[in-house]
């Protein structure tokens, strides 16, 4: 079955409550998969393509985020980041007969995703990366192959239970974000971080009143601070995450989604799934939809 709008935000709300039950979407929990490796790949791929440059290469770029638990982190003694973004990578690099370890890992922050892509400092970017109409003007977004929604994250002792009750109070996010906008629009005063794990310590020390972003994300930091962290509010925004891609290798956007979908059918996007932010003991969501190329 395929993903609507209301069912994405049911799963969020799901997810929500599966993880603040359990608390333990922390990286710890987080396991990796192997992904079957395509033989002989780069010659199903056309000459003059991203896709047979880098199968040729046997190596690929990935920005992903490294302080996201669950989604996209890396621990300082890690290797590799470990989360259901870097899964997606693995997947995608495995189909251009890359293994993980031929991987070459990117820390992304959300203000460099376009730069970063524009500029050629990674192939791809898989970074929590919610499709709009404004990047998908100036780079290439392929997707979604996730679909979440923005909530709060607040103090345990916090009274904030709606979203109304943010008019005028110091909410954080990281700058670059789709988040920022919104609670701006909600009426609350946005305070721009480069990264999320700062804005986690201006909410712990009380200096804001609230952190916003994707609820996944979200749980994952209160997963880590059960006692003094909950998140709050029904999810107020659909968060479709895509692979960024430069906008100089549009070929590269039938590909993605080619892959992504097979992913979805052979079971590899559930394996994913059920081992970085199915930790938690959340159900493995129904794969979304996939958006045609243009
Ligand atoms: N998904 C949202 C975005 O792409 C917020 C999370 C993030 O910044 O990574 O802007």
């Amino acid at each position: 079955m395929r993903f609507t709008r209301s069912k994405a935000l049911v799963v969020a709300v799901g997810l929500a409550l599966s993880l603040a039950a359990c608390g333990d979407a922390g990286s710890d929990d987080t396991e990796t998969t192997d992904v079957d490796v395509a033989e002989n790949a780069a010659d199903k791929f056309e000459d003059g393509t991203a896709m047979k440059e880098l199968a040729e290469d046997g190596s690929i770029t990935i920005g992903v985020k490294f302080d996201q638990p669950g989604i996209g982190f890396k621990g300082a003694t890690d290797d590799a980041p470990k989360g259901f973004d870097p899964e997606i990578g693995k997947i995608l690099a495995a189909d251009l007969g890359i293994p993980a370890d031929k991987i070459k890992w990117k820390e992304t922050i959300s203000a460099n995703r376009e730069p970063f892509l524009q500029e050629g400092e990674v192939d791809l970017v898989i970074a929590s990366y919610s499709i709009t109409d404004e990047r998908r003007a100036i780079v290439g977004q392929a997707g979604p192959y996730y679909v979440t929604g923005q909530q709060l994250l607040v103090r345990s002792d916090s009274d904030i239970e709606s979203i109304e009750d943010i008019k005028g109070l110091d909410v954080c996010s990281v700058t670059g974000s789709t988040s920022l906008d919104n609670v701006k629009a909600e009426g609350a005063k946005p305070r721009g971080f480069d990264t999320y794990s700062e804005c986690v310590d201006q909410v712990l020390d009380g200096t804001v009143d609230a952190m916003t972003t994707d609820g996944a994300i979200l749980l994952g930091y209160a997963a880590e601070n059960p006692d003094e962290l909950k998140v709050v509010v029904d999810p107020f925004s659909e968060e479709r995450y895509g692979v960024g891609y430069s906008p100089d290798r549009p070929e590269m956007c039938q590909w993605i989604t080619d892959t992504l979908e097979k992913a979805e059918e052979d079971g590899a996007w559930d394996e994913a799934f059920e081992a970085t932010l199915g930790q938690s003991g959340v159900e493995t969501p129904d794969a979304p939809a996939l958006d045609e190329c243009a």
